[in-house]
């Protein structure tokens, strides 16, 4: 039913109900086309049935698109009206998805801020698909791939730059510390850039998907958060060397040079060239001096 998705008009009408003022601060720029909406739903590739988890909702643009598709969706809002409007929104829209008590039956709404929740209703999830708020972008990312291990896959439309650096491989430019540390979790692929001409309130730069999967963190002794207090420190530092940028977390210079060597990383080089496997051998070789 290509009737089922939201529209300028549409988009327009519901802000109209609310009153709303969208704002910056919230990340606040909502879908208005729905070619978008089913771009995302196609690469997110949902099987009937699937739970599906969603970040910031907003009007209920791609929402829909996710029920349209057969999924049953959590979906979390931090926005009070925003919440409380999507019910409705989906019973106008999306009637088949209603329930013989007037309530939408695959939709649950949670009123929070998303980086809070630590526990969701109903099924597991398997994946998470949204268009995630700017300002949040990447710790709701690694929040939830951490929080909830039964999210297999993950397609969300970043701003465009956020994708980059997500999907980048070592020794890139974009390479950093969100690179590293979601490749702990999944692999990472940006798959395509979005106008933001998409968007009402048209922000100021556009938008790409990047698509997870999870995969096996890699093999070894160190834990997560080991490892990723290695990633910071590599980071921090980012124009020293990996003997010098780790000598903090080290102890000393020295010590971190004989980790670097034990974990077979040349210990003049720099954190942008390590994989998410040399920063767990060079964690688990600092745990074992
Ligand atoms: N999914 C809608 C769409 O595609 O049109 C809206 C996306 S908009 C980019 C981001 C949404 O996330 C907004 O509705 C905003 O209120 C909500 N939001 C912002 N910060 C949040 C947070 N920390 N937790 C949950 N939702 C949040």
């Amino acid at each position: 039913t290509p009737g089922a998705l939201l529209g300028p008009a549409e988009i327009r009408a519901l802000a109209g109900r609310l009153g709303l003022r969208p704002t910056k601060t919230l990340g606040q720029n909502f879908v208005i086309d729905g070619g978008t909406v089913r771009k995302i739903v196609r690469s997110a590739r949902i099987t009937p049935g699937e739970r599906v988890v969603e970040v910031g909702p907003g009007l209920g643009s791609l929402t829909l698109g996710l029920l349209e598709a057969g999924a049953s969706v959590v979906a979390i809002e931090i926005d009070p009206s925003l919440a409380r409007l999507l019910p409705e929104t989906v019973a106008t829209h999306l009637p088949a998805a209603v329930a013989d008590d007037g309530a939408p039956s695959r939709l649950d709404v949670i009123l929070a801020d998303a980086l809070d929740v630590t526990e969701l209703p109903g099924p597991a999830p398997t994946a998470l698909v949204a268009n995630l708020p700017y300002n949040v972008s990447v710790p709701v990312l690694l929040t939830f791939l951490e929080r909830f291990p039964s999210l297999e896959r993950v397609v969300v439309m970043v701003q465009a730059e956020v994708a980059d650096r997500l999907a980048a491989p070592p020794g890139s430019r974009t390479y950093g510390i969100p690179s590293a540390k979601v490749a702990w979790y999944a692999s990472a692929r940006r798959t395509s850039t979005v106008s933001r001409s998409v968007f009402w309130p048209v922000p100021n730069v556009d938008s790409a998907l990047v698509a997870l999967e999870r995969r096996e963190p890699p093999a070894g002794s160190a834990s997560r958060r080991e490892v990723f207090a290695v990633v910071d420190a590599a980071f921090a530092q980012r124009r020293k060397m990996l003997r010098s940028a780790l000598a903090p977390l080290a102890g000393s210079p020295a010590e971190s040079a004989r980790a670097l060597a034990a974990a077979g990383v040349d210990p003049s080089s720099r954190g942008e060239r390590l994989t998410i496997a040399d920063f767990a051998r060079v964690a688990a070789a600092l745990a074992q001096p």
